[in-house]
């Protein structure tokens, strides 16, 4: 079923779905609310199985260039002054699952998807979008879109796939889908110049500090000459002024090295209250949610985006594929939704785990080393050695690029 394809929403799931329908030949119109590709967000890590997505999509080159691939993640529980355990990445991650671990800029994965999308003729990305409104029926689904310029477009369509984010439009107004759900944590980003925190992490490595309630993330941007910190706490109560300072719980001294981390960031951190998403409903009729719109979850195990990933390589070619939009929907459904279930879950634990308090955390750190440098490529085979199952069409008469096969 190739003709044209809506999407709303231009980040990550969005521009990944796109450019995989393009490459199946279908004409895309993306919707994006923002003025430009956005810049929000600090840094990302990329795991192999939404890597081998992207190379196969054809960003390796670009990812490569403004990526790193950290060595391994330092572990240190509350005030220690070196790592329980290093758990290896690297040349581990590359032969254990056929695709690099990396970190790298947010701005910088959206701007390669971008770029990638400028490439295809067969792409329109809309941006400065006012509002648009949806109506499926048995030929596909009829749009109207007010653009930037005040003018109002109509057109026609084989499906319109919102990838609006955690507060999805598309899900709550067209699907009646649920509000997203503060998860009582908020996560405060900042980017540090590199010698700012030097001899206090390892400029090569992914570091992760423990607290209670609370968790600090670290990593190199080296393309940027930036580290990025993002630190999660537990926060009751959202108001709207969470200020640029991240609250710690006061419970316990923080230890020297994540004073010298805090400090390094001054007064330039951003808070970013952390929602979840759940709901069975992906779809009704010819329109369907795919990423955070339809899953956000808790970055924990740092897949938000990877999941979208995943769905846009699975929603692309069954929509190309399957008769009519609401059936690719239905299969899209049942081959992702219990594995984002489950990613969901590692991801909900992990924060339960990060932030336990003592003594409960020295069982934590016992099983972490006991666990060693290797035992998270066996515990999280399921996750990083994950690929898309894309089947060749019944009829044969679909020319599956190579790159997608
Ligand atoms: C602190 C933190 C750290 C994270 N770390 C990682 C990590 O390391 N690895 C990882 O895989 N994931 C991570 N995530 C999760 C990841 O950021 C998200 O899952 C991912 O960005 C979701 O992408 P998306 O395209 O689905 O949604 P979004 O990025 O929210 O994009 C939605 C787009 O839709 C646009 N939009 C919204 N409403 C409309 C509308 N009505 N009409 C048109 N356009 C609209 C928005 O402007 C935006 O461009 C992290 C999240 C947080 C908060």
């Amino acid at each position: 079923m190739t003709g044209t394809f809506y999407v709303a929403g231009a980040g990550i799931s969005g521009l990944t779905l796109a450019l995989a329908l393009a490459k199946f030949g279908a004409t895309v119109i993306v919707l994006e609310r923002s003025a430009t590709i956005s810049e929000f967000g600090a840094g990302l890590q990329v795991s192999p199985n939404a890597r081998k997505i992207l190379d196969n999509l054809g960003l390796a080159e670009a990812l490569t260039a403004r990526g790193l691939e950290p060595a391994g993640i330092d572990i240190y529980p509350h005030r220690a002054a070196s790592p329980l355990v290093t758990m290896d990445l690297g040349a581990a991650m590359r032969e254990a699952f056929g695709a690099p671990y990396a970190v790298m800029h947010r701005a910088d994965l959206a701007d390669a998807l971008y770029k990638a999308c400028r490439r295809f003729a067969n792409i329109d990305i809309l941006f400065g979008v006012r509002s648009w409104d949806v109506v499926s029926h048995a030929r596909g689904i009829t749009i109207s879109i007010d653009e930037a310029n005040g003018q109002t477009r109509m057109g026609r369509g084989q499906a319109f796939i919102g990838a609006d984010g955690v507060h999805s439009q598309t899900r709550m107004k067209l699907l009646d889908g649920p509000s997203a759900k503060y998860g009582n944590r908020v996560a405060w980003r900042a980017l540090v110049p590199f010698d700012s925190v030097a001899g206090q992490i390892a400029l090569d490595k992914v570091s992760v500090l423990f607290g209670h309630n609370y968790h600090l993330v670290c990593y190199p941007l080296p393309h940027r000459r930036q580290v990025n910190l993002a630190l999660f706490a537990a926060v009751k109560q959202i108001s709207k002024d969470l200020g640029n300072r991240p609250r710690l719980p006061r419970a316990f001294p923080k230890g020297p090295r994540i004073e010298v981390l805090l400090t390094a960031a001054g007064e330039s951190w951003t808070p970013w209250p952390l929602y979840t998403v759940s709901t069975p409903k992906w779809h009704a009729g010819n329109i369907g949610i795919l990423g955070d719109a339809a899953h956000a979850m808790v970055p924990f195990q740092a897949q938000g985006a990877a999941m979208g990933i995943e769905d846009a390589a699975t929603l692309a070619p069954l929509l190309i594929r399957e008769a009519s939009a609401e059936a690719a929907f239905e299969k899209y459904e049942a081959m992702r939704q219990k594995r984002v279930a489950r990613v969901a879950r590692t991801s909900a634990t992990n924060g339960k785990i990060f932030h336990m308090r003592w003594p409960f955390s020295l069982a934590r750190n016992l099983g972490i080393q006991l666990q060693g440098s290797r035992g998270h490529l066996r515990r999280l085979a399921w996750l990083y050695g994950y690929e898309v199952p894309v089947t060749p069409p019944a009829d044969g008469t679909l020319h599956y690029p190579s790159a997608l096969r």
